[in-house]
């Protein structure tokens, strides 16, 4: 069974699936996306 990937709950069939990860409701998906573009941000420098 897929976990969600922002609180670990078991979503079954109602997961929203994206990126090979597994979330729960749309607003864990936002929130992980969120935190993960933070990240790329810290790596990516648009202006260099
Ligand atoms: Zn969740």
């Amino acid at each position: 069974m897929a976990k969600c990937e922002v609180c670990g709950k078991d979503c079954g069939e109602k997961c929203i699936e994206k990126s090979g990860k597994s979330f729960c409701t749309p607003k864990h998906l936002s929130q992980y996306k969120a935190e993960h573009e933070h990240e790329e941000d810290e790596n990516v420098c648009e202006f260099c």
